[in-house]
């Protein structure tokens, strides 16, 4: 019988990491898109930036350097070091879409989480991964995982409710721990 603890494999974007402050901060500087941006539930943000810089979103998340400073997701330190002692915790994420985000990611899971081994981080395309729990804010994640799926909120998923939601870091600590 095999004693291995529980796996969670969780997500970065949007779970782990904020990209969404900065894409609003990148919007702000280039097409005075309000700093105070609130994205509607349901909306993806390129639904609350002018017609003509849709695309610019596209371009920012390329650039070297996008992934390196984004803001952490508040209490998902201190959580994910309380799941370590009860869970073997992986990162996973879809980063070969963009490829030069790879360093970027990698350097920013040293900076705040050093605590999680390269053995436990994924780089991947579609996350076929084979955990007994998955913590992601895109439900296509979800789509043939057989474990338990917790959906971390976003506003571009707020209006979805057959799944099992955690609204907060701290949610996910009353849940697992
Ligand atoms: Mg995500």
């Amino acid at each position: 019988m095999s004693t291995r603890k529980p796996r969670i494999a969780v997500d970065m974007d949007e779970v782990l990491a904020d990209p969404l402050a900065k894409f609003i901060k990148l919007y702000n500087r280039d097409y005075n898109v309000p700093l105070d941006l609130k994205i509607a539930p349901g909306n993806e943000i390129g639904m609350h930036v002018p017609e003509h810089a849709k695309l610019k979103l596209r371009e920012y998340i390329n650039e070297k350097g996008f992934f390196r400073d984004l803001d952490v997701i508040p209490d998902a330190v201190e959580v994910m070091k309380e799941l370590q002692k009860k869970y073997e915790v992986f990162i996973v994420s879809a980063a070969m879409e963009f490829p030069n985000s790879l360093q970027d990611k990698q350097e920013w899971l040293a900076e705040h989480f050093p605590f999680i081994g390269w053995q436990h981080i994924m780089f991947c395309g579609y996350k076929i991964v084979n955990t007994d729990i998955m913590i992601d804010d895109r439900i296509k994640n979800f789509v043939d995982y057989d474990g338990r799926k917790l959906l971390f909120t976003s506003p571009h998923n707020m209006l979805l409710t057959d799944y099992e939601r955690v609204n907060t870091w701290k949610e996910v600590a009353e849940k697992l721990l």
